[in-house]
């Protein structure tokens, strides 16, 4: 197996090792069957219950299982690399759970916090709408003031997890601008339609949500009225950390399948491994892998230590491990050759993954708008590493 370079890590070796060898034993054999039958199993599910994987956004004191923001990236980069679907149920569900926490009134973090850090209940997050995508100010969604409470109409988009999850983070306006609501999914006016289809990440089951006349208490507000960008933007930041990690979990695994098969395949009478142009491809994926995992490793400390630099860290994070993972894999399809573009060998599942990695949580294009932004407003100023 291809050793992991970690950098100076916030697991202890014994728990990433431990996290390993679950995503090893329960996660990666069913990867393909939830890529071929667009769906995961409860087993999985309550396994990751088990192991404390869903509340991990949240420190133990605050009533979660995790240890700090970078342990929850290398949690999110280990079972990347064994299943994206099974990342990106845990990336919406830290949403949720982190906007509740953080925003939720007391009523319904009573009611769901201790179920979602559980994983009893799952969490789902919902901004797209069908002409509502990276810009998401141009939201349609809207509630409606009904006595105390509130009437949500609206029509949500590619909601991952959609078809499973128990409470919606809704983004949607009201009359003193975007807001966000948690709505339980078996309420009278949810509608879920399961999305049959997707390129990649297929088990995660996304839906497209339509909320009609669907009637809201007060308690349901997720902060104030028109607090829905700064919430966004919150929560937007952990959705992308974990897409980062879960990138290079997929860096990650096209490096192992790399160095396995090209340690293993004859050609030209000798092992592809000795082919320059394959030590070149390896080459290339070794390097990104590494540096991928640094700038995440650099984002989950800012994090840890509430640095703001986190969010710009966290968009450079993610917009260079999505591009590297997708390069990366064509590079793995395109070194197992035939055998690549079949199902026998997982790597055209990796690319087709990784293509998601590059449009969900703010795509390509988006980071780099707000990377170069960023970068002019501060003269391109150094950041200091550590
Ligand atoms: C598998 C999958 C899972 C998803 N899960 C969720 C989910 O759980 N919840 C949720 O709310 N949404 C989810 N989405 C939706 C996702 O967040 C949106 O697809 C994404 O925000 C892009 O929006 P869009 O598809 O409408 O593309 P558009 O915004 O229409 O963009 C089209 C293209 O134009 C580019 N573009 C747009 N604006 C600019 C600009 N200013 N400058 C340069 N280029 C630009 C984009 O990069 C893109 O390439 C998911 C999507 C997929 C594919």
């Amino acid at each position: 197996m291809t050793r992991v370079v970690g950098i100076d890590p916030a697991l202890d070796q014994r728990t990433r090792e431990s996290i390993r060898a679950i995503v090893d034993r329960v996660v990666v054999p069913k990867a393909a069957e939830f890529d071929r039958t667009s769906r995961v199993t409860s087993d999985v599910l309550d396994e990751f219950s088990a192991a404390g994987f869903w509340g991990a956004v949240l420190p133990e004191s605050e009533g979660g299982t995790g240890t700090g923001m970078e342990a929850f990236g290398e949690l999110h980069e280990e079972v990347g690399r064994g299943c994206s679907s099974m990342r990106s149920l845990l990336t919406v569900h830290s949403m949720a759970l982190y906007a509740l926490d953080r925003w939720g009134s007391h009523a319904y973090r009573e009611a769901w916090s201790s179920q979602l850090v559980a994983g009893r209940r799952l969490g789902a997050f919902c901004l797209t709408e069908p002409e509502a995508g990276s810009d998401f100010t141009a939201l349609s969604a809207f509630a409606t003031r009904d006595g105390a409470g509130y009437v949500l109409n609206g029509h949500k988009r590619w909601i991952t997890g959609g078809q499973l999850a128990d409470i919606l983070l809704v983004f949607a306006r009201t009359d003193k601008g975007p807001s966000v609501f948690l709505v339980a999914a078996d309420q009278p006016g949810v509608h879920r339609l399961p999305v049959p289809e997707i390129m990649g990440t297929r088990g995660s089951q996304l839906a497209d949500i339509v909320f009609e006349n669907c009637r809201l208490g007060p308690e349901a507000l997720v902060g104030h009225e028109g607090m829905g960008l700064p919430i966004a933007t919150g929560v937007l930041d952990i959705g992308r950390f974990s897409v980062a990690a879960g990138s290079v979990g997929i860096l990650q695994a096209c490096l192992e399948a790399c160095v396995s098969y090209a340690s293993k395949r004859r050609q030209g009478g000798s092992l592809l491994r000795d082919h320059q142009m394959i030590q070149q491809a390896i080459s290339t994926v070794a390097t990104n892998t590494r540096a991928a995992r640094l700038l995440v490793w650099q984002a989950g400390k800012l994090k840890d230590r509430r640095d703001p630099d986190t969010i710009m860290a966290t968009c450079i994070a993610k917009q260079f491990a999505a591009t590297s993972a997708v390069s990366a894999a064509n590079a793995t399809v395109q070194l197992h050759g035939a055998l690549g573009c079949s199902d026998e060998y997982p790597v055209a599942r990796y690319l087709r993954d990784a293509k998601v990695m590059e449009i969900i949580e703010g795509s390509t294009q988006l980071q780099h708008v707000l990377i170069s932004t960023d970068a002019c407003q501060n003269r391109a100023r150094i950041v200091p590493i550590d």
